[in-house]
């Protein structure tokens, strides 16, 4: 009798194991997200994958990593990071640095972002961008839309301000951070500096604090939890061109349908990350320049969007000549 009952007891077990995998893979990532949570450490490339990035490779260790993504074809922090919001090439934003963002009235040519998408569909929907760098707040995310846009200076102000925030209790459908101190210290010193390697760690730091933060109050069982980095930095400092130093960065996404180890496929950029947050959330743009897409390897139900080049011819070609000199190890650098 004993055996049965065992025998039962196990089978009942191995039935309820299969079901909670069952239900892990078959569940469709199309709007099964509530939650989409970007963090953007500025100046940061592909350092993420450094060994001292405990936090970070702890947090992805069951999360998809790309270490290739690509930038835009200027790689600054105002034609990324309104790119990674957008979904649009700076080609048609044309957001250039400093001034640009920093325009209230936004010479450059707007694009929705994400939030302003997720707020046409969600009216009820909390936003939040809680960013150390202000022109992200001042020029890209959109001052009509109800979003909580706060710019906390420091990076370690930030996350406090990010705690204090998600301690009131709020559940934003879109949050986005950006810190800055990586930047600072790559332009003061170069990537290959302990300075630099010093700011990373900080940032992998801080990284933890936000992440331990959302999962003590439940916001990651369905939320997608983003890491990324506008562009990366020169060894001896500086970005804006071409180098793979400066023109390639990091894509990590971790979630509930997300591939444990996924790598993604070869054709991922940063603004693919508009692509992904609003195809969590189950929604879409119907912006025509929008040519971000849901990479492949990435969920297990997604097996890889087209992008339509043929909406941005001109980034089409610019793009694939930059990555041939990217690739060529830029020999050209010293001229212009
Ligand atoms: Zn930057």
């Amino acid at each position: 009798m004993k055996k049965i009952t065992a025998l039962l007891l196990t089978l009942a077990l191995l039935t309820a194991v299969c079901l909670t995998a069952g239900a892990a893979t078959d569940e469709k990532t199309y709007g099964a997200y509530k939650h989409v949570f970007i963090i953007g450490v500025d100046g940061a490339g592909t350092y993420f994958e450094k060994d001292y990035m405990q936090n970070f490779h702890r947090i992805f260790a069951d999360g998809a990593v790309k270490y290739g993504a690509r930038t835009e074809t200027k790689t600054d922090s105002g034609p990324n990071w309104t790119s990674i919001l957008t979904g649009v090439s700076y080609f048609k934003h044309g957001a250039e640095n400093g001034v640009v963002c920093l325009e209230q009235e936004r010479v450059f040519k707007r694009y929705p972002t994400i939030f302003k998408i997720t707020r046409d569909a969600m009216p009820g929907a909390e936003l939040a961008s809680i960013c150390n760098w202000g022109a992200i707040n001042m020029g890209i995310v959109e001052d009509d839309i109800g979003a909580t846009k706060i710019n906390a200076g420091p990076d370690d102000a930030t996350v406090e301000a990010i705690v204090n925030y998600f301690n009131e209790g709020h559940a934003p459908a879109v949050f986005f951070t950006q810190l800055d101190e990586v930047d600072a210290a790559g332009h003061g010193y170069g990537s290959s500096s302990k300075e630099y390697e010093n700011a990373m760690k900080e940032a992998d730091r801080r990284i933890g604090e936000i992440y331990d933060c959302l999962e003590a109050k439940g916001l990651l069982e369905d939320g997608l939890f983003i890491v990324t980095a506008d562009h990366g930095h020169k060894e001896t400092g500086g970005h804006g061109r071409f180098s793979k130093l400066e023109s390639y960065s990091t894509v990590a996404v971790k979630g509930k349908t997300v591939i444990p180890g996924g790598k993604m496929d070869d054709d991922v950029k940063l603004r693919d990350i508009a692509a992904i947050s609003l195809y969590a959330l189950g929604l879409e743009s119907t912006e025509w320049n929008f040519t971000a897409r849901v990479p492949g390897n990435l969920f297990y139900d997604v097996q890889g969007q087209a992008r339509p080049y043929y909406r941005d011819i001109i980034d089409f070609i610019c793009g694939n000549i930059m990555w041939i000199y990217t690739n060529l190890g830029h020999p050209f650098d010293e001229y212009f």
